[in-house]
């Protein structure tokens, strides 16, 4: 597969204001886009340091997969997003070297790119997040 940066890196937080002022006042990024997405049970703030992008998640429900992260492993590094060429074939590539998939097939995620998930139990423990910008 050919990935060309990391699109941007997936951080798991209790109280997304909370974080939102960390970044802003003590880093000095600016939040660009909030965007809750309902079937991840997430709400998220997006911030931008050159083309990689930082992905802020807070819960919407306990039961939600970054509620049951932050109830198992607290707040955190969750996930790495790696841009990549043709995201079909890379996950076809991905199942046929006995990678894990947590995707087969891609989905819509935030900010409306094709995305899909590699188990982080075939990734040396790093839940790992395939996307493409078909709008791009
Ligand atoms: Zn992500």
């Amino acid at each position: 597969m050919k990935l060309t940066h990391i699109e941007h890196i997936g951080i798991a937080v209790v109280n997304l204001d909370e974080a939102i002022s960390y970044y802003e006042n003590v880093l000095g990024l600016k939040c660009y886009a909030l965007e809750e997405i309902k079937d991840q049970k997430v709400k998220t703030a997006f911030f931008k340091i050159g083309q990689t992008k930082i992905e802020l998640l807070e819960s919407t429900d306990p039961e939600g997969p970054i509620g049951k992260f932050i109830e198992n492993k607290g707040q955190g590094v969750h996930h790495i997003a790696f841009a990549v060429d043709k995201i079909e074939e890379a996950l076809i590539e991905a199942e046929s070297k006995n990678i894990k998939l947590i995707n087969k097939t891609p989905r819509k995620g935030a900010e409306g790119l094709d995305i899909a998930f590699l188990h982080p139990k075939s990734t040396m423990g790093v839940l790992t997040e395939l996307c493409e910008d078909k709008n791009k």
